[in-house]
């Protein structure tokens, strides 16, 4: 398999040039001007790399990262779909390996227990693993993130959160064999059972083990349909504690996606009333909102699903029986039936708006944290109701997740809690001088994460991003040790994935 190389250079002209030159690697390579890999979601940094790899197999992978080790200093970036957003999947003057070069691998095990699995690449976005998986085999993923237009390998690599992962936990917890290339340059499959270390290293590593080239995901059938609602509250209190009691029903007894988000009380059109209704026949009415709402009212974000075959009234009387237990404001219930596939690409809709008002490519200033329900309700009285009174210019989405559904074996760190929620500042603004300076919002987010620190609150950044070790330390807390021995086991040159910026390259 020829691997293409394509160089950061002045021109726009590819020139082949003998790999030699490089990096001494054998086969030919292609070098010329790269688009975007030096760039990323966030806009905020960038970084020029000294080439970009098209790597087609998982050797080109292996090789990659052995011709890197006998160059002194020289590092390598899995990019998955540069969705990052502060650099992540950068290297400066390093190899950036662009992961959605490699074959497609598409594969469904059906094992002797009846459990069925899709063996995928691990640079195969979420959207085309759903598209093959429905109109292949009629199955999916159980656990999902909101936006599909991420890798697999990109996801793992954190954790993949979205309104399944109360029930199935994060896509990490939904998969069980990944083939991995350390940074030694070795290609190890792993698992819980077979090099377990290096699996549970892997998921939610943020790429510093290995680059995940191939993922066992767990599947199962697929639905037809689904029941998308969402239900308005003004107390927090009656929000969080409905949705708590929503996320700890038991499978077959609840909903199948529990999401929330918070909203300006008005009828600001990017974060108000105007941001609820589902339909173009719906209309979020005002006059329903008690007197006594505060500044921000919260959304529930539910979904059920069903098969062509269910009996309308029975998907009615299920839905109904749910929601006759929630605490919502009466008259402020949507409600959309739309195709399972329509469900899981509903942002595909957000992203073509985005882009079609410039503010898709515009810099992104996103925050997103873990915060423990014990601290949850001083987070609204002081973050959602006082710092952030006005909105973000997009979703500030918030829900409860199990901590149950977390694999304390992975290298991810989640609060301690057993209910901890995902918050997440979505920030979609104009570029200046039409919005706020970046840097302005950048700001907001440090005071937010300084509140956390300053008022003793148990959370966590996730997606996290740090410019120092001492950062990363305490981050990792108690995990610490562990990630450093992990690092030393599989990449003991700090090769791999330089742009997180937790360890340096050692010559
Ligand atoms: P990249 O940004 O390309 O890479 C991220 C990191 O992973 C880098 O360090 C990179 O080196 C490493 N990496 C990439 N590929 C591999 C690989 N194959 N093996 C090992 N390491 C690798 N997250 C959620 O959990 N839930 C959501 O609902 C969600 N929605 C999002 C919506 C949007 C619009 C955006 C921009 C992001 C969203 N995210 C969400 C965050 C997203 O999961 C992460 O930013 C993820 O890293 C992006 O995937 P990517 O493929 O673009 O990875």
């Amino acid at each position: 398999m020829i691997a293409y190389l394509e160089h950061f250079v002045h021109g726009n002209d590819t020139e082949s040039i003998p790999n030699d030159d490089v990096l001494g690697v054998e086969g030919s390579f292609h070098f010329g001007a790269t688009a975007g890999a030096g760039k990323d979601f966030g806009g905020m940094k960038s970084a020029k790399a000294l080439a970009v790899i098209r790597p087609g197999a998982s050797a080109d992978v292996a090789r990659a990262v052995k011709a890197a080790a006998r160059k002194a200093n020289l590092t390598v970036a899995a990019r998955g779909n540069g969705h990052s957003i502060n650099g992540q999947a950068m290297a400066e003057n390093g190899l950036v390996l662009d992961m959605r070069a490699m074959e497609s691998h598409f594969t469904l095990l059906s094992l002797h227990d009846g459990s069925l699995y899709v063996d995928v690449s691990g640079g195969a976005l979420w959207e085309e693993v759903l598209k093959r998986c429905v109109s292949q085999f009629r199955v999916a993923p159980r656990s999902w993130t909101d936006y599909l237009g991420l890798t697999v390998g990109g996801t793992l690599s954190n954790a993949g959160v979205s309104g399944q992962s109360f029930r199935y936990g994060p896509q990490t917890s939904n998969v069980t064999e990944l083939e991995v290339v350390t940074g030694k340059g070795e290609t190890l499959v792993c698992s819980e059972t077979q090099n377990s270390e290096l699996f549970f290293a892997t998921l939610g590593g943020l790429g510093q083990f290995g680059i995940i080239t191939r993922a066992r995901v767990a599947v199962q059938q697929a639905p037809d349909m689904v029941r998308w609602i969402r239900v308005v509250y003004s107390e927090f209190e009656d929000f969080t504690s409905d949705a708590e009691w929503l996320v700890t029903l038991g499978e077959g007894d609840g909903f199948d996606y529990v999401e929330g988000f918070v909203l300006v009380n008005s009828d600001d059109p990017c974060n108000g009333w105007p941001t609820v209704p589902m339909g173009p026949n719906q209309r979020f009415n005002p006059v329903r909102v008690p007197s006594t709402a505060g500044p921000v009212l919260y959304c529930l974000e539910l979904a059920l699903h069903y098969r062509n075959q269910d009996h309308p009234a029975a998907v009615d009387m299920e839905v109904d029986r749910l929601l006759g237990r929630l605490r919502f404001v009466e008259g402020l219930k949507f409600c959309v039936d739309v195709t399972y596939m329509e469900f899981l690409l509903r942002v595909n809709r957000v992203e073509e708006d985005a882009k079609a008002n410039g503010i898709w490519d515009a810099p992104h200033p996103w925050l997103n944290l873990f915060v423990s329900n014990s601290h949850i309700a001083e987070f609204d009285r002081e973050v959602f109701k006082k710092i952030l009174i006005h909105g973000v210019g997009g979703p500030i989405l918030v829900y409860p997740l199990l901590r149950s559904k977390w694999d304390s074996r992975h290298s991810v760190v989640v609060p301690d809690s057993n209910i901890f929620y995902i918050i997440a500042l979505l920030r979609f603004i104009p570029p200046p001088p039409k919005g706020p300076p970046t840097q302005l919002l950048v700001e907001q987010n440090h005071e937010i994460i300084q509140l956390c620190y300053n008022r003793g609150f148990d959370f966590k950044l996730y997606l996290p991003h740090y410019h120092s070790q001492e950062n990363w330390m305490r981050h990792y807390g108690d995990k610490w040790t562990r990630f450093v021995e992990r690092k030393a086991n599989f990449d003991p040159l700090a090769i791999l994935a330089p742009g997180q910026k937790i360890f340096s390259r050692i010559p």
